[in-house]
């Protein structure tokens, strides 16, 4: 059985409150995320990039065959 691509990554943020960067990963976008450094909680708004990275997903899929 062939592994679909399914696209992942780590990414850094600056904290809104105390302005350090902390990382998220794409599996985070849409939901609330804490800042290691200050707790604070930052909802990480899903502007189409959920919707972007699913296409982003076929379009490797359809690359590889998949
Ligand atoms: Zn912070």
């Amino acid at each position: 059985m062939v592994k679909k691509v399914d696209l992942q990554f780590d990414f850094d943020i600056p904290c809104q409150k105390c302005g350090k960067k902390f990382k998220v990963s794409t599996g985070n976008v849409g939901k609330s995320v804490k800042c290691p450094h200050c707790r604070t909680t930052t909802q990480l708004k899903d502007n189409g990039f959920t919707k972007g990275l699913q296409k982003a997903n076929n379009a490797l899929n359809k690359l590889f065959k998949i």
